[in-house]
């Protein structure tokens, strides 16, 4: 039997894990492993994908993918029920304690004035971002890796000014699988931190360990902080921490990073481990006895064989072989054996295969898990099923209900986008706008009274105050649309939002993730731009980026509104609703062809974890908000600041650069003559509807307004109603503002901002000759 057949609430035992590569090693790393008890809970209300409990938590997959696995049906697993152990004295490490039970005082420590760097590594969910917030407090940066849009943030620990802190994006284990699997791994490996802090999720020991288990191979300087303690306790259980402690070899501490508890312990014993340079005391989780010692076995004689290799390439041994007996080419490659080696190693492999009946992805796997087991089972006393389990559970019964979940996700979105755009946004908009305009008159004032150039006069109040003020109103709409989905993202509801969504998106080449940028997209393609960084992949978020211009933001509504009041009356709303349906429709006519050319492969597989819902820390929130804030104002002040003025440039001045009283007279309608016969075949050959459009490259509120300006008697009386369809299309489809484009250029750099703007215009021209073509035939 395969996993894709098993019913709503029937349990099984995983036998095999078919398929290959990345794909099938995430399975594994995620706990997929053959021998583990699954359940499935429900499929998605579009049929695909599903969603499994395994190892104490939900995960997400497609059928397609599940048809890889193969099972046997079981009763429903039993609840297995834990008796409190009597407590029993642990030898205890003491790592990372400094005098009581350890002194250190003739210990080895680094040299002062050493920056302490550690990397904060950890599962998705599990709290890194908020114990990240609560280390450094405001002493944090954010930028990119180098080569990726990955976020990094590093910051300083309070009180501790000699360190560093790194929050890496979250992983489920050491094997490469998306890109930020691999800037994490290739962080630890290569930027050498001082020691690590692996953030452990208490409520689900089991799957967060196994990342533990791999980061301990690495053979630094290790503490584990074990996150949501509060949420264990809450439910009546406790970790033994000193056995714990004992089982891994490095300090424990317990800690609920959203109510502050633990952090300082924490703190103590990081910066001393680090200071100290105190290693994991153990590396070894394989048995001699375990399963005939197959695994133990072939993993010793790897370490050996490999030692040297490992030393040069800068690899710590223990990870290296049981990288290379996994099969992984990166490091198969760093390590640079000869061809003997190679073989020696395959043949280790092979013996191990045989004698342990398992093939050796899955073999280490099960090596790790059935440590994982025991630590569990001697360490973590969990008594009944969490409040915050049931909570999700009747949460997601609506939420993602096959009935409720589509009309759920509706509502949301709308009252999202009724807040942002029509509610809270405006308001904080006006209130700003009448700032700026206050400032402008002052400036006005002053420089009248000081009797200031008259050039510069205009380029300070029409070029700047008008063009960034432009821009800058849309930081409201920023800032409160960022605060609502920083509020879905924290609690857990966008991963419902990509299962949910995910069918639909995957006949486009995406994954169900991608549905929330795009949705965006109908308010404003800045902040939509901004949201892919959540995407998972690479190759998603950039066709998610690409996509979005297509969704008819709400700044072209004054256009639509405009010509439609004008020239349709009695079919405006229809008109309005099929501009959007338009923009959707050639959305999807253009995934398809990238799907085709530029991002040809399959979506990442969705093989995603979907949490239990949490309440948002506010601090998280409030960090996020001035990251958002702070990230688009510097690109107000650098490119849009640039582009505002060269348009402002051409706009005031004619050829021999003297000020011009009548635009008509200036640069931008120079060229906008030069630019007419390119729209004379969509019927848009004037110079002054030309005008417009460049100028609505700055704001598209403001096409009409130029239009308005540039003809006296009215632009109704100016063109035909087929030239005000081919407009529509035109203004639809055609290249995003500056803003939305430096964006782009932010996540995807510059030569994609151009081909967007290239792209677009193209996209628009042809949609609006067919537009013309259709409208003269009829
Ligand atoms: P990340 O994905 O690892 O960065 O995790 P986040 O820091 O974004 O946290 C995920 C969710 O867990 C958020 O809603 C947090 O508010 C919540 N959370 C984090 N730490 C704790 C904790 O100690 N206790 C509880 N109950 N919730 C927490
Ligand atoms: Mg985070």
């Amino acid at each position: 039997m395969k996993l894709n057949e098993l019913k709503a609430g029937q349990s099984a035992r995983v036998t095999s894990i078919g398929g290959e590569g990345a794909l099938r090693q995430h399975f594994l790393d995620m706990g997929l492993i053959p021998g583990v008890e699954v359940t499935m809970i429900k499929l998605a209300p579009m049929g695909d994908p599903m969603e499994l409990r395994l190892r104490g938590y939900e995960l997400t997959l497609r059928l397609a993918d599940a048809e890889n696995i193969g099972i046997e049906r079981t009763e429903a697993a039993a609840v297995k029920e834990q008796a409190k152990s009597a407590r029993r004295p642990a030898d205890h490490p003491g790592l990372g304690e400094e005098g009581k039970f350890h002194p250190k005082g003739t210990g080895d420590p680094l040299p002062e004035g050493t920056t302490l760097s550690f990397a904060l590594v950890g599962n998705q969910n599990s709290g890194k971002t908020t114990l990240f917030n609560q280390l450094t407090g405001s002493n944090q940066h954010v930028g990119n890796f180098p080569g990726v849009t990955v976020d990094r943030k590093d910051g300083v620990i309070r009180g501790h000014a000699d360190t560093s802190i790194t929050d890496l994006p979250g992983i489920y284990s050491m094997s490469p699988y998306s890109s930020e699997e691999l800037v994490s791994r290739d962080f630890v490996i290569q930027n050498k931190p001082k020691a690590i802090i692996n953030i452990v999720d208490a409520t689900n020991v089991e799957r967060n360990l196994y990342l533990t288990m791999q980061l301990l191979e690495m053979n630094v300087p290790m503490v584990v902080a074990l996150n949501m303690m509060d949420e264990l306790t809450g439910n009546g259980g406790t970790v033994d921490i000193n056995r714990m402690e004992s089982m891994l070899g490095v300090p424990v501490v317990p800690i609920s990073a959203a109510k502050n508890q633990g952090v300082d312990e924490l703190v103590r014993h990081a910066v001393h481990i680090a200071k100290y340079q105190e290693k994991p005391l153990r590396q070894d989780f394989c048995g001699a006895q375990d399963h005939g010692g197959a695994v133990h076995r072939a993993l010793h004689a790897v370490s050996h064989l490999v030692e040297d290799h490992a030393e040069r390439a800068g690899l710590p041994v223990r990870f290296a072989a049981s990288k290379l007996l996994e099969g992984d080419s990166h490091i198969e490659e760093q390590l640079a054996l000869d061809q003997n080696e190679k073989e020696m190693v395959e043949h280790i492999a092979l013996q191990m295969e045989a004698e342990r009946g398992l093939d050796r992805s899955a073999a280490i796997a099960d090596m790790r898990f059935e440590y994982i087991g025991r630590v569990c089972d001697a360490c973590i006393i969990k008594p009944r099923e969490s409040r915050e389990h049931r909570r999700s559970e009747k949460l997601d019964r609506v939420l993602t209900g096959r009935t409720t979940a589509i009309p759920c996700f509706i509502g949301i979105m709308g009252l999202v986008f009724f807040l942002t755009f029509f509610l809270v946004g405006p308001f904080l908009q006006d209130l700003l706008a009448e700032g700026i305009g206050k400032l402008g008159e002052l400036t006005e004032r002053a420089m009248e009274a000081g009797h200031v150039n008259p050039a510069i006069q205009s380029l300070v109040l029409n070029g700047i105050f008008e063009g960034v003020g432009s821009v800058v109103s849309f930081l409201p709409l920023i800032v409160v649309l960022f605060f609502f989905l920083s509020l879905l993202e924290d609690s857990g509801y966008i991963a419902r939002v990509a299962f949910v969504m995910d069918k639909l998106l995957r006949r486009i080449g995406l994954s169900g993730r991608s549905i929330v940028p795009m949705l965006i997209g109908f308010g404003c393609t800045v902040p939509a731009v901004m949201s892919t960084r959540t995407l998972p992949s690479d190759r998603d978020r950039r066709m998610t980026i690409l996509l979005t211009p297509f969704m008819s933001c709400t700044a072209k509504l004054p256009i639509y509104s405009f010509f439609v009041s004008a020239f349709f009356p009695r079919r405006s709303w229809l008109i309005i609703t099929g501009l959007y349906l338009l923009g959707i429709a050639v959305g999807i006519l253009v995934a398809l062809l990238y799907k085709k050319t530029l991002f040809t492969g399959e979506a990442v597989p969705f093989v995603m974890e979907l949490p239990n819902y949490r309440l948002p820390s506010a601090r998280n929130v409030l960090q996020l908000l001035w990251e958002k804030a702070k990230d688009f104002l510097q690109r107000a002040f650098s490119v849009i600041l640039i582009a505002t003025i060269v348009v402002w440039f051409l706009k005031s001045f004619d050829f021999r650069f003297n000020l011009v009283a009548n635009s008509q007279d200036s640069i931008l309608a120079a060229v906008a003559g030069l630019l007419a016969p390119l729209f004379k075949p969509v019927g848009l050959g004037d110079w002054r509807i030309v005008t417009s459009l460049i100028s609505g490259f700055m704001a598209k509120e403001s096409v009409v307004s130029i239009m308005q300006l540039l003809f006296a008697q009215g632009v109704e009386r100016a063109i035909t109603p087929v030239a005000a369809a081919s407009l529509l299309v035109f203004s639809l489809l055609y290249t995003p503002c500056v803003a939305a484009i430096a964006s782009i250029k932010r996540e995807l750099g510059a030569k994609w901002a151009v081909y967007v703007v290239l792209w677009q215009c193209l996209v628009a021209w042809v949609a609006a000759l067919i537009v013309r073509l259709i409208g003269l035939a009829l």
